[in-house]
C-alpha cells in the first residue's frame, strides 16, 4: 500500500533533516577521537561540548550535569543502578510505579534480585501517581524515587514538581525517566526539583542509540559502564560524536519550536480522540483526559483484539501501535493498561495513535474515514460483541 501515515512517534521518530545535516561530516571530516589532542580532535570535543549545552539549555541544567549515554534504557539503568550502588550503605529501597517503561521495571525487579526492596505504586484510573502515595511508602531507608515523566503508552503527566518535593522532604533523590517528555512538556529541573533525568535521542527527531542522563551536580552514582575517563569518569567509551551531535540539535529545535508546534498537536489530538470516541460505539479513552502528551492518542475497543487492528491498518499503509512496541508480539495487555484497572478485553483492544511534528490534518481525516470500519469489520468476528449487542 502506498500511503505511509507515520502514528507511532511514542515508538520512534525518523531523524529530522536539520539534525541528520549537522551529524554528516562527524561522520567522514571530523571523525577525531575526541580525547586526542590534533586539530580534528579537537573539533570533535568543540561539537561535543557545543551539544551538551544545547541538551542542558533546554532542560535548565549545567553542561557538566549532562551525561550521555547510548539512549533511554542506559539512562534508566544508570540512574538506578548507579544510585542504588553508591547509596547501598545508606538504604536499600526504592519507590517506584506499576506503570514505569520496563528499562525502569526490570532494572528494579534486578535491583530486587540484588538485595534492595521496590515499592512498586499503582496509580489512579488515568494513570496519575498521588504525591501522598510516595509519602506514605517512604521507609527509613528510602534512597530514590523513580517516577516517570509522561508516561510512553496513555501519555498521562505526572505531579513532578509535587513528587520531587516529597522526596526532597525526606532528603531523597528523585529521579525521573522524561524520554517522552523532552521537547514536548516544559521541563526546568531546577524549579521541578529533578536530580535525575533520562532522555534519549530517537524520540524526538535524533538517531537510536544515543541518550542522556541529566545527574545533579553533587548526587551520588556509580557508573554502569567502566574504562576510559570520558564523560567525566561516569560512563566509559569513545563518545558517539555524531549522535550526540544530533542528539544537541534535536533537543534544541524540539524545545524552540514546542510553543508553536504543541497547539497544533494538541489541536489533531483532541480532534483525533473526540472523532473517535464519537463514531465509534464501546470506544474508551486511556489516560488522562487534559494532563496528557501533547501527540497522545490512546482508546480501547471492548470486543476486539488491537493486534488485529493494526494488521488492517498496516493494510492501508498506516503506522500505529497497540500496547507498547516492546510488549506486542506476546499476549499479555500491557502492564500501564492493566495497572489502570482496565477489564482484559479493554486492555487487549487498546489503539495508540502517537502524532508529531510531521503529521497532517489530512491524516487525522484519514484515519477518521477509515477506522469505524475496521472496528465495525472486526466486531463482527467477535461472538462477544454479538451478545452484548442482542
Ligand atoms: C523509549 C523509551 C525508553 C527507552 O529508550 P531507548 O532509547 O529506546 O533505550 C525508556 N523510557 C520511555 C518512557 C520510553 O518511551
Amino acid at each position: 500500500m502506498q500511503t505511509k501515515i507515520y502514528f507511532d512517534h511514542a515508538a520512534t521518530t525518523p531523524v529530522r533533516k536539520e539534525v541528520l545535516e549537522k551529524m554528516l561530516p562527524y561522520f567522514t571530516e571530523y571523525y577525531g577521537n575526541a580525547s586526542s589532542v590534533y586539530g580534528i580532535a579537537k573539533e570533535s570535543k568543540q561539537a561535543m561540548e557545543r551539544a551538551r549545552k544545547q541538551v542542558a539549555d533546554a532542560i535548565g541544567a549545567k553542561p557538566e550535569e549532562i551525561c550521555f549515554t547510548a539512549g533511554g534504557s542506559e539512562s534508566d539503568n544508570m540512574a538506578l543502578r548507579g544510585v542504588a550502588e553508591a547509596l547501598e550503605k545508606r538504604g536499600k529501597h526504592i519507590i517506584t510505579s506499576a506503570i514505569e517503561h520496563h528499562a525502569v521495571l526490570h532494572t528494579c525487579e534486578y535491583l530486587e534480585k540484588k538485595g534492595f526492596r521496590v515499592t512498586y505504586l499503582p496509580t489512579d484510573a488515568d494513570g496519575k501517581v498521588s504525591p501522598a502515595d510516595v509519602e506514605r511508602a517512604i521507609e527509613a531507608d528510602t534512597i530514590l524515587v523513580s517516577i516517570m515523566f509522561a508516561n510512553n503508552e496513555i501519555g498521562t503527566i505526572e505531579p513532578i514538581e509535587e513528587i520531587a518535593a516529597v522526596a526532597h522532604k525526606h532528603g531523597i533523590l528523585f529521579h525521573t525517566d522524561a524520554v517522552q517528555a523532552v521537547g514536548h512538556v516544559p521541563i526546568d529541573v531546577e524549579k521541578m526539583g529533578i536530580d535525575l533525568l533520562s532522555l534519549s535521542g530517537h524520540k524526538l527527531g535524533a538517531p537510536k542509540g544515543i541518550g542522556a542522563l541529566y545527574i545533579r551536580k553533587g548526587t551520588p552514582i556509580k557508573p554502569l559502564i567502566y574504562g576510559g575517563a570520558q564523560e567525566r569518569n561516569r560512563r566509559a567509551g569513545t563518545e558517539n560524536i555524531p549522535g550526540i551531535v544530533g542528539l544537541g540539535k534535536a533537543v534544541e529545535l524540539a524545545v524552540n519550536s514546542m510553543e508553536e508546534i504543541t497547539p497544533r498537536l494538541q489541536q489533531m489530538r483532541d480532534r483525533l480522540i473526540d472523532g473517535i470516541l464519537e463514531k465509534i460505539p464501546y470506544s474508551k479513552l486511556n489516560g488522562h483526559r487534559t494532563d496528557r502528551l501533547p501527540g497522545n492518542c490512546n482508546i480501547s475497543f471492548s470486543y476486539i483484539e488491537g493486534e488485529s487492528m493494526l494488521l488492517l491498518l498496516d493494510a492501508l499503509g498506516i503506522a500505529a501501535s497497540s500496547g507498547s512496541a516492546c510488549t506486542s508480539g506476546s499476549l499479555d495487555p500491557s502492564h500501564v493498561l492493566m495497572a489502570l484497572g482496565l477489564p482484559h478485553e479493554q486492555a487487549h483492544g487498546s489503539l495508540r495513535l502517537t502524532l508529531d511534528w510531521d503529521n497532517t490534518e489530512e491524516e487525522i481525516d484519514f484515519i477518521l474515514e477509515k477506522l469505524p470500519g475496521i472496528v465495525e469489520r472486526l466486531r463482527q468476528m467477535s461472538p462477544l460483541y454479538e451478545a452484548v449487542k442482542g
